[in-house]
Formats: structure tokens, C-alpha cells, sequence
């Protein structure tokens, strides 16, 4: 906005009449409010020139996939990683380390996971698919189950199925829609398959359900994820297929071959097992009681190395935060780094955190995550409501130059869910998710699909960010409590 066109603005609304006392006054315009933030311009090229300047996210990120390379909630390597982000937080002079216990539940994968297309029953295996068993999904019995397979592609095959299934597979094939421009919102779309399958299946009479993988990809890489039981019905295993595997089912489904499969999963649930959030800080310098979160979950699931889910969101959250020490930005606020446990089949530690911090939940000003993979940033999407949502675009502007000022309503992420019904406003990078899909709970989410400059990139959003919030002088618009 041009200095004389904002002098005949205000000189208009000072010969303007007071509204009527009633009336509450009106909020601002969006563009008063971007140049709120105009003179943090420097500070945050700044932050961003610094970021792109330091590989130090890529290498923090590598030491743990090095120590932690299988890192599900139970696991020994879940053990290594807690240890990984207490090093990682000392060595980025953070303050207040600690872990904060929580009990998550322990599900194993096991050595055996085999899905066989027979000849006739019991008959000689005559291919395999490509398979990873769901968290969550009981066993079979040693030796396998067998039976022909039933296929629906979408809720309204599910509802007209009858008696169909009954004995049988049920093959959930309904794919993720390459329409969408958003993949988050196909996959939104689709996961019901994988999170109900099991529970529709037993539904329906049948034996277990094969679930096409959530991805846009056509490989011969499953990918796992959650899925639940329901109380009242028996518990099936349940499966996903690579998406090859599936076109391959469904190919001979439609082509009228009665096509029978023997399963053998040797997947259990143990008790639930001690976990822990890790948490460190860079203190407020005046108001240290007052906290902008920062957030990831330091699970993963245990088919690949979870670099992208959500490996590069933890490296990123303490980088931006070192970040930020290292350039002698103290804020006015604390910001806090958690590091959540078992996002991926429990949430068990976003719940133990938003229980053990309830008094504290009134300081929490803002949560911000990081769980959508370590790619070029884009934006920030939130759960804020008008206030904060101008606020929030007004500082994402300042990240214009690398690409990321676009601002969109959302749910920000799952470990800081918990804090929403306390009135905290809640913040999720959204970076370009073009291939998050491609490697998403599956062997292909290695190392080599993270792009360091990305990485990088991201670092330098979530640092300024985490700057210009914690530092305003004004507070973030909290949201009414629910
Ligand atoms: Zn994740």
C-alpha cells in the first residue's frame, strides 16, 4: 500500500462519525495487518539465510536413522530415539530437558507375513503379493488361513454386499483420488478403508481384509498403518496390499477367476509398554511463562526408516529452534519443543502431555507441528479462528520469497490435537505434498527420498514462525475453549 493512499484512508476514518457504541468495532482490514509485521522483513530473511546456510537438520536427521532406523512405540528403537532427542537438544543448548512418561500400546509385526494366491484348497502357492500386516491387526494361526476373495471398491459396494463375504477375503480397492489436488484430502477420502476395514469385515462374515495401500503410486510397496477393533465384533487380520498386488486381484476379479488366497500373519499385541514425549526449551526473556509449542512425533512406523513420517519433523523442530539460540533471537516467550510418543498407533503421548500440562494449557499462547514429511515448505494451515487466522496469513506473508505464505483452515496435526478443545490455536506446516504419499508408512520412506535444501527450507519456516509469534508483543488470538 502506497503511503498517500493510506494518509487519505486515515484521514477518512478520522472525519468519519463513531460507530454506535453497540457495535463492536470491526477488525481491522487484512492488509493493515500484514504491515504489522513489515519491520521483522529483516529478521526473517535473516532466519531463512541462516537456514539455508546449515545442512545441521539433514545431519541430525541422519544420526537418527543411524541409531533409531525402526523406531515403533515399544520397541527398543523407540528407546534409542529418546535418547537421540535428548542429545540432539542438549547439543542445541536447550534448557529444561526432560522425558515425560506415557504408556503406549506395544503391537509387534513379527518375522512371518506371507499372502499366497493357491491352486485349489490347500493347495501349492502359485505367486505371492507384496503385503505388510495393519498396526493393530491380530495374527493367523501357524500354517495360515485360506479363502476366495471378495473385492468393493467404496462404501456403497460395502452396503450392497449382503451375504457375499461371508467365509471369504474382503479386498477393499477403492483408490485414493488422483483428482483431488490435495493428496491429503484423498487420502482423508480413503483411509477409512484401512482404519475400519478389519471391523467391516468381520461385519460382513468374512475372514480378514486386504486393504489396497493408501498411495498414488502404483509399486509393489504396502503400506502399513493404524487401523481398530470394534468391541462387538470378532477380530480379523487385516492386511495392505501394494497397489500392483491390487490391480493384480482386482484384474482377475473382474476377468471372473475365483481367485484364493492363504494368509499368515504371526503379528501380535503385548501389554502396553512405558514410552515418553522428550521435551527442551529456549526460555522467554520476558515472559517465560508463556509458551509457543513446537511439535513431531519421534515414532515411526517399522517398514521403512520414517525419514519423511516424521523423522525430518523432529530434525526440523529442533534445528529451528537451535536456530534461532545460535542468532542470539531470544523471544519474549518460551518456545517448547515436544517430541511426542506414539503418534502412529495411539497418541498415547499427545494425550499425556495435554493431561500432565492441563494447568499450564491457559500459557500455552500456540502449537505448531510438523508430520506432512520434510519437503520444500508451502504454508501453514490452522484451526484459528478470523483474528488469528489474519494474523497468522499476515506473518506467513514474510515467507513469501522461499514459497510458503499460503495460509488454510485445518487441524494443524495429531499430536497437538490435544490442546485444541483447550482454546490453543493450532499451526501445521504444510509443505508440498506432491510425494508424501509415495513413501507414507512404507519401505520406501528412507533417507534418500529427503532432499536436504528442503529440509533446509522448512527449518527456516518453522524458525521464523516460531519467532514471530513468540516474540509479538501482542498475544496470538487464543480460540474459544470447547
Ligand atoms: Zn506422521
Amino acid at each position: 500500500m502506497k503511503p498517500s493512499v493510506l494518509c487519505v484512508c486515515l484521514a477518512a476514518a478520522c472525519s468519519a462519525p463513531p460507530p454506535p457504541a453497540a457495535e463492536p468495532a470491526a477488525p481491522p482490514p487484512l492488509e493493515a495487518r500484514a504491515s504489522d509485521f513489515e519491520f521483522r522483513r529483516a529478521e526473517v530473511e535473516a532466519i531463512v539465510a541462516a537456514s539455508l546456510a546449515d545442512d545441521g537438520v539433514f545431519r541430525s536427521l541422519e544420526r537418527l536413522i543411524e541409531v533409531a532406523p525402526s523406531r515403533l512405540a515399544g520397541s527398543p528403537g523407540y528407546d534409542r530415539a529418546v535418547e537421540w532427542a535428548l542429545s540432539e537438544m542438549r547439543d542445541a543448548g536447550l534448557a529444561n530437558l526432560r522425558t515425560e512418561p506415557c504408556l503406549a500400546p506395544h503391537w509387534q509385526r513379527g518375522d512371518v507375513e506371507r499372502l499366497a494366491r493357491v491352486e485349489g484348497e490347500g493347495g501349492a502357492s502359485v505367486g505371492e503379493y507384496a503385503i505388510a500386516a495393519l498396526g493393530g491387526s491380530v495374527g493367523t494361526p501357524p500354517g495360515g488361513i485360506e479363502a476366495e476373495v471378495v473385492r468393493v471398491a467404496g462404501r456403497a459396494e460395502l452396503e450392497a454386499l449382503g451375504d457375499r463375504a461371508r467365509g471369504a477375503f474382503l479386498f477393499f480397492d477403492e483408490a485414493m483420488d488422483p483428482r483431488e489436488i490435495d493428496p491429503f484430502a484423498a487420502y482423508g477420502r480413503a483411509v477409512w478403508q484401512r482404519s475400519r476395514g478389519a471391523a467391516e469385515a468381520a461385519r460382513a462374515g468374512a475372514l480378514g481384509a486386504l486393504v489396497r495401500s493408501m498411495t498414488l503410486r502404483r509399486d509393489d510397496f504396502p503400506h502399513t498403518g493404524a487401523m481398530r477393533y470394534e468391541p462387538d465384533l470378532p477380530q480379523v487380520p487385516a492386511v495392505a496390499l501394494s497397489t500392483l498386488a491390487a490391480e493384480d486381484l482386482a484384474r482377475r476379479l473382474a476377468a471372473g477367476e475365483r481367485v484364493r488366497l492363504r494368509l499368515e500373519l504371526s503379528c501380535r499385541t503385548l501389554a502396553d509398554a512405558p514410552s515418553a514425549n522428550v521435551i527442551g526449551e529456549l526460555v522467554g526473556r520476558e515472559k517465560p511463562e508463556e509458551i509457543v509449542l513446537v511439535g513431531a512425533h519421534l515414532d515411526a512406523w517399522d517398514v521403512g526408516v520414517g525419514a519423511h513420517d516424521d523423522g525430518a519433523g523432529c530434525a526440523e523442530a529442533i534445528a529451528a529452534v537451535r536456530l534461532l539460540k545460535t542468532m542470539g533471537l531470544q523471544p519474549r516467550r518460551t518456545l517448547r519443543v515436544v517430541l511426542y510418543a506414539n503418534e502412529e498407533n495411539g497418541l498415547a503421548g499427545a494425550r499425556a502431555y495435554a493431561a500432565d500440562h492441563r494447568e499450564e494449557l491457559a500459557r500455552h499462547v500456540l502449537a505448531l507441528e510438523s508430520d506432512r514429511g520434510g519437503f520444500s515448505p508451502r504454508g501453514f494451515d490452522t484451526n484459528a479462528g478470523p483474528e488469528g487466522f489474519a494474523r497468522l496469513s499476515a506473518m506467513a506473508a514474510l515467507l513469501e520469497p522461499i514459497g510458503s505464505a499460503r495460509v488454510q483452515p485445518g487441524d494443524g496435526g495429531a499430536d497437538i490435537s490435544t490442546l485444541g478443545p483447550s482454546g490453543v490455536p493450532l499451526v501445521g506446516l504444510v509443505p508440498d505434498g506432491a510425494r508424501y504419499f509415495d513413501v507414507h508408512h512404507a519401505g520406501r520412506d528412507t533417507l534418500e527420498q529427503v532432499a536436504p535444501r528442503e529440509l533446509q527450507l522448512a527449518t527456516g519456516a518453522i524458525a521464523a514462525l516460531l519467532w514471530l509469534v513468540a516474540d509479538d508483543p501482542q498475544t496470538f488470538p487464543r480460540n474459544p475453549a470447547r
